[in-house]
């Protein structure tokens, strides 16, 4: 069984009319959906947010929809914090988790009072020195090693990763944070992306609260906020299971209680940072087959590129391809459906049993809408796609149009190469 698309055939035919291909086209009712189930699952805890990771959709109107819907922002960048801000998430709801950050960057965020999240003990000190004092709340991220086994191969073994601080560091960090007056304290770590195991998640909440409390004990500090990461996966393979949050949620519970109460931190809320789950599975790119070709292998040529949707080419990454109007045709076919990057790695699907497909077929590139046109790029002189919002009341928008030559061209200076010898 195919992966569902949204809109019938006519319909996206029709669409294809106002908006040529290539596009991203996101489906609102199902992101709302999904953060509804999201929320539900962690409502069995005191406190709980959910910071959307801006990287993966950074669409202000995506945006404005999670921030209707209780979520905050996870930023990693300065035009991502004021992304955020645009839709009205500040404060609280965002988090600063950067790496190698410069110092304007810490000046906005402290002065819209977003969480910044530090990665290291001596990030203190060029805080400080930045602000003049430190800022009421701060929050570390944390980098297990060892402690953390089983991670998959996006982020890698935690040992190998730049991200965050040790342990040891960590007891002196929030010492020194708090004989400088630090009020707030938050503890952060993400040592995943794209896992499908459940139980990795509550082995890191285990970690983590284990952390909290030694750090009541040897910092003296209270951990007000635990932040447990991204990393949830989604199912871009037949025959994968989504993530079952009732399941993460009860089981983080158990250890709340155990570990996290009797150390009196209660309330302490639990946050993820989520982008993946959220935008992925509700996000496709839609591509005409503008070519066929007859070689060593069978080739449908596209008019989308890698340079729409990078994941394929980069990591090697499945996604979910189904050809509309032939939902239920036998998949008789072996193709490489492919872009027209000069890159071999230009490849959508490769040797991958589909229908029969003639050229002027829509192709839709399924679990886009996270990471997709985010990590879109200009190499060859390829314009990326723009992107559609299908509406709960079956309407569509357009959030971003289709970059033009006028885009590209934008950085150039094109009268001062006339005059130049
Ligand atoms: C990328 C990233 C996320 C989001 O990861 P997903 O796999 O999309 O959930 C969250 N937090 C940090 C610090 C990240 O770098």
């Amino acid at each position: 069984m195919s992966k569902n698309f949204p809109l019938p055939h006519e319909a996206l035919e029709d669409l294809t009319k106002r908006f040529p291909t290539p596009f991203y086209i996101y489906d609102e009712k199902a992101i709302r959906e999904y953060v509804r189930y999201f929320h539900k699952a962690f409502s069995i805890f005191p406190e709980f947010r959910e910071y959307f990771a801006v990287k993966a959709c950074p669409n202000p109107y995506i945006l404005k929809i999670l921030a209707e819907e209780g979520c905050g922002a996870d930023c990693s960048s300065l035009p991502e914090l004021m992304l955020s801000k645009m839709v009205g998430m500040k404060g609280e709801f965002v988090m600063f988790t950067s790496n190698e950050t410069p110092a304007s960057e810490y000046e906005y965020a402290a002065a819209e009072g977003d969480i910044i999240n530090l990665d290291d003990i001596t990030h203190i000190e060029y805080l400080k020195k930045t602000l003049g004092k430190l800022p009421e709340t701060i929050c570390f991220r944390y980098n297990p090693g060892q402690a953390k086994h089983g991670c998959n191969s996006i982020i890698g073994s935690p040992e190998e990763a730049k991200y965050g601080c040790t342990r040891e560091q960590l007891v002196d960090a929030y010492r020194i944070c708090r004989e400088n007056g630090v009020k707030k304290f938050g503890l952060h770590t993400m040592v995943a992306s794209n896992e499908l195991n459940p139980d990795f998640f509550i082995d890191t909440a285990k970690l983590v609260f284990d952390l909290a409390v030694e750090l009541k004990e040897k910092a003296g500090v209270s951990i007000s906020f635990v932040d447990l990461g991204g990393g949830i996966g989604i199912p871009y393979k037949p025959g994968q299971k989504a993530v079952d949050l009732d399941y993460v949620a009860r089981g983080i519970k158990k250890l709340y209680d155990e570990k996290v109460v009797p150390a009196g931190l209660d309330p302490m809320r639990i946050c993820f940072e989520c982008g993946r789950p959220i935008t992925g599975p509700f996000g496709y790119l839609v591509t005409r087959a503008i070519h066929e070709k007859h070689i060593y292998r069978e080739y449908v040529g596209v008019d989308a590129s890698m340079a729409d949707l990078m994941r394929p080419g980069m990591y090697g990454a499945y996604h979910e391809v189904t050809v509309s109007g032939k939902e239920d045709a036998p998949r008789d076919h072996v193709y490489d459906v492919v872009g027209s990057l000069c890159e071999n790695c230009d490849k959508f699907a490769v040797q991958r049993e589909l229908p029969k497909i003639d050229v002027g077929d829509l192709i839709i590139v399924h679990d886009a809408g996270a990471h997709g046109r985010a990590m879109g790029f200009n190499y060859n002189g390829k314009l990326r796609a723009g992107e559609l919002l299908l509406r709960a009341d079956g309407s569509v928008k357009q959030i971003r149009r289709r970059e033009t030559i006028d885009d590209l061209f934008a950085t150039l200076d094109l009268d001062g190469v006339k005059d130049f010898e």
